[in-house]
């Protein structure tokens, strides 16, 4: 009990204003014995049950996808978070990341996992009422039925408040009649169960309902013919006077656009951690190629240029892993302080999620960017057989690009995520004006710590932070409550916040596992985090950089805060060369990622 009142501390960004130590944050070395056999069961399942079984899948034959998520159900995957009592495994918020992250490397069958587990079921675990759990939960959790989410429509996408399909009520009272026509509905084709959002009346808000294929009324476009997830069933869905009982209604009228983005801040922060072993396939696949493919009398993998894209891959995976189980367990945190406190559990767990939408929407933008350059890079390592369908690059290539665009497009969180923490800042939850006088003082923060051997590293993410506060500070000082009209300066600063969280997270994950006494492998984990936070620190400066050219037109003022970004991103000293080559000649020597969490 000490320990979560102590852990709950962690406010949602409060990152980029507190210093935490490595004992605070949580990484995934420590997933308990439970969570490592519930990744060993999803590992051996996508073996078994879906790599051998790509061409069908993205052939859409019918009734397949639907048939291996019936044998997920029958393992227990559709109901990690669902409570026992609902046919669920009950377990906590990190381990369905955990399974997210495991399944992320099946393409096709990621998004009809995810809009079924996530989006699909979430509305009723979190919003339903206790005869609405008890009909549909058990259902969803043993995958006996299928669902899906239906909010946007073609002319109401990241506006979704703005949708048009319309509920009316029945004269006696006793249904509503729901008209419309929904876009890009994933599981459309094989779901029994559709959350759909509708107006009543002259509402200003949807409101949300559960809706049985059984009741009639819906039909349905052809499969959308899409870039990639091509097994993936995606349908335009039209209700015409679909007949739903007034009990169906989720939570209260006007209430589904606040569930539709509360299930979308947890659909995110699943979605972001959702690449991670997409990201480690890829890193695999183009080592063993690397390996493989000889030219000039050598494998490739020899070639510095190819054990730069190689060691990119791995960094860059160990950046949004540590990031995403951080952020993960927080929740968690959150979630048992709030029961502990009393709330109910469905509202702990709303708030928990509501608390970290900060770090959700990072999540779900870094690992959707992540993993479409980790794609790309695999794609230049094979080469001319990258493009190739013979070979996994094309699909991984193809397959990748939604993830920037579903559950709210990246620039959507960007904003978003910018605006979350300014709102904060307004309110008084963190003090932008205290950290700053920090700075210009040069006092020592309370709980800084000898962070050797990574201290260089540990100053230059402090400076990250002083860096990010210092452009936000200058934009609320320029535009103050019209800078959400500076949209390309907002996309900058959330650069900053994402590299800054992301840095970060690797840092004080290696920092844990060297006071772990993590044997032989704490040099891999320092090359990585060296690696991450070079690239983090160029980004974080071209952001910064642009962001102040934006701001100020006055030459000479323009200078002067140009030249504190330059003090502030000070990390140059470093020879990336011996560090990528360190960490891709390990994944040479072992023909794969360099380690290995869940054996
Ligand atoms: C394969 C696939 C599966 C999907 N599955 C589902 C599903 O199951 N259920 C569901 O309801 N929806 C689903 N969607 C819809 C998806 O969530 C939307 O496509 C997405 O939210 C973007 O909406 P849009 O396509 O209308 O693009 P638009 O909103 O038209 O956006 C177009 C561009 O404009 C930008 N933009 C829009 N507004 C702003 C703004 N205010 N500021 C800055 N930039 C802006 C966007 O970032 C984007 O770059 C799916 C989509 C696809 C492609």
């Amino acid at each position: 009990m000490e320990k979560i009142l102590e852990k709950s501390i962690v406010k949602g960004g409060g990152f980029l204003f507190n210093h935490p130590h490595f004992s605070e944050i949580f990484i995934p070395e420590e997933f308990n014995d439970e969570q490592k056999m519930m990744a060993k069961a999803t590992q051996d399942f996508i073996d078994k049950e879906v790599f051998p079984f790509v061409e069908r899948i993205d052939a859409l034959e019918e009734g397949f996808m639907s048939s291996i998520m019936t044998k997920a159900g029958d393992l227990g995957l559709l109901g990690v978070c669902i409570p026992e009592q609902y046919g669920g495994l009950g377990m906590s918020f990190n381990t369905g990341m955990l399974i997210a992250d495991i399944v992320a490397s099946t393409g096709s069958f990621t998004t009809a996992f995810g809009a079924h587990t996530g989006i699909g079921t979430l509305p009723i675990l979190y919003y339903g009422d206790d005869a609405q759990k008890e009909k549909y939960l058990p259902n969803l959790s043993s995958g006996e039925w299928k669902a899906c989410y239906c909010l946007t429509e073609p002319d109401s996408g990241s506006d979704a408040n703005a949708a048009k399909t319309k509920a009316v009520l029945s004269e006696d009272k006793q249904h509503y009649f729901i008209s419309g026509q929904k876009m890009w509905i994933s599981n459309a084709g094989f779901a029994d169960l559709f959350i759909v959002f509708a107006k009543i009346e002259d509402d200003k808000n949807l409101t949300a309902f559960i809706v049985e294929k059984s009741f009639g009324g819906i039909t349905m476009n052809d499969e959308e013919r899409k870039m990639g997830i091509k097994g993936s069933s995606t349908r335009q869905v039209f209700f015409n006077e679909t007949k739903v009982p007034v009990e169906n209604m989720l939570s209260n009228r006007q209430n589904g656009f606040k569930i539709a983005v509360n299930i979308l801040n947890i659909g995110r922060i699943k979605l972001g951690c959702g690449v991670i072993n997409a990201c480690k396939q890829i890193a695999n696949q183009s080592t063993q190629y690397a390996n493989d493919r000889k030219q000039f009398g050598v494998s490739i993998s020899s070639f510095g240029a190819i054990k730069q894209k190689l060691s990119q891959m791995a960094a860059k995976t160990f950046g949004i892993e540590s990031a995403s189980y951080r952020a993960g367990q927080n929740i968690d945190d959150q979630v048992d302080f709030l029961i502990a406190q009393g709330h109910p559990e469905h509202e702990a767990k709303l708030q928990g999620v509501e608390q970290f939408a900060i770090e959700a929407a990072i999540i779900k933008v870094h690992g959707s960017d992540v993993l479409n350059e980790i794609a790309d890079q695999g794609v230049q390592v094979y080469g001319g057989m990258g493009f190739s369908e013979e070979a996994p690059m094309a699909r991984a290539y193809r397959d990748a690009r939604i993830a920037k665009i579903y559950e709210g497009t990246n620039e959507i969180n960007r904003i978003l995520l910018v605006g979350m923490i300014i709102k904060k800042i307004a309110k008084g939850e963190f003090n932008l004006k205290d950290e700053l006088d920090f700075f210009k003082i040069g006092m020592v923060h309370k709980g800084t710590f000898d962070a050797a051997p990574l201290s260089k590293e540990y100053k230059a993410i402090k400076n990250l932070k002083k860096a990010t506060l210092m452009i936000t500070s200058k934009a609320l000082e320029i535009y103050d409550v019209k800078i959400n009209e500076e949209q390309e300066i907002l996309i900058n600063i959330s650069e900053m916040i994402i590299e800054t969280y992301v840095a970060e997270s690797t840092l004080l994950r290696t920092l844990k596992l060297i006071d772990q006494s993590v044997e032989n492998s704490a040099n891999l984990f320092i090359n990585l985090t060296k690696l991450y936070l070079f690239d983090a620190v160029r980004k974080s400066k071209n952001a910064g950089y642009e962001a102040l050219a934006c701001m100020i037109d006055d030459e000479a003022h323009l200078d002067s805060l140009l030249k504190v970004m330059d003090r502030l991103t000070n990390y140059n000293h470093l020879n990336t060369s011996r560090l990528s080559r360190d960490i891709a000649d390990e994944m040479i020597l072992q023909n794969k990622f360099p380690y290995t969490l869940y054996s």
